[in-house]
């Protein structure tokens, strides 16, 4: 059976992409079904996008099935895009949740109060001797400056998606698996893997 290599070290994200690719003729393994563990790739890509394919062309060298590799974060167009593919570590250190949101916030408020953002999720599949395949998705809605909820993380707490009058971070997580950016781009990653050979 084809093998499909997570390239992630977040056990929470390895089991939501083996959950929607249920049922597939893959057998999906993470980082840590490796015998050993390989470097980081750098990401010095400048996209979501370009930031996948490094790192699922860098893993895929100590790999001999498929690769899956992703990177998300969140944009504000009235910021130039910020925080954008510097998402993870907006405010100086990398996974410091509460200090970029800290950052974000102070920048939405000088805008007025609250600015038009959207989620970016680009997954990036390497199979060897084949082309990169890119699935990019984006998750609408508006950034405000303050945190409510308690549910998910990053800048769930400060973002309120479209047509919702609840924070990210204030839905539940399968109501989140329903409709993010990363639902939306492994339900078309699904959707092309049904349609090919695996
Ligand atoms: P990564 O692609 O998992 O490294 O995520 C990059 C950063 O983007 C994270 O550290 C979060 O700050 C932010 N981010 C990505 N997806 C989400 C989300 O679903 N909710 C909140 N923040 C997110």
């Amino acid at each position: 059976m084809t093998e499909l290599l997570i390239a992630s070290g977040n056990a929470h994200k390895v089991e939501e992409i083996r959950s929607i690719l249920a049922g597939l003729p893959l057998r999906v393994l993470s980082l840590k079904d490796l015998p050993t563990t390989p470097e980081e790739p750098v990401e010095d890509g400048d996209s979501f996008a370009a930031n996948a394919e490094i790192k699922a062309r860098g893993y895929g060298t100590h790999f001999e099935g498929w690769v899956l590799a992703d990177d998300s974060g969140v944009v504000v167009p009235a910021l130039g895009g910020a925080p954008g593919i510097h998402s993870a570590r907006y405010a100086g250190n990398h996974g410091d949740d509460l200090a970029n949101r800290r950052k974000l916030q102070g920048e939405v408020d000088a805008l007025g109060g609250s600015a038009d953002a959207h989620f970016v999720c680009s997954l990036c599949l390497c199979r060897p001797g084949l082309d990169a395949e890119i699935f990019e998705s984006r998750w609408h809605g508006e950034i405000f400056p303050d945190d409510r909820g308690d549910n998910g993380f990053g800048y769930d707490p400060m973002f309120q998606p479209q047509g919702e009058t609840r924070r990210a971070a204030q839905m539940s997580d399968e109501e989140k698996n329903k409709c993010s950016h990363r639902a939306q781009a492994l339900a078309s990653f699904r959707t092309y893997l049904e349609k090919t050979p695996c």
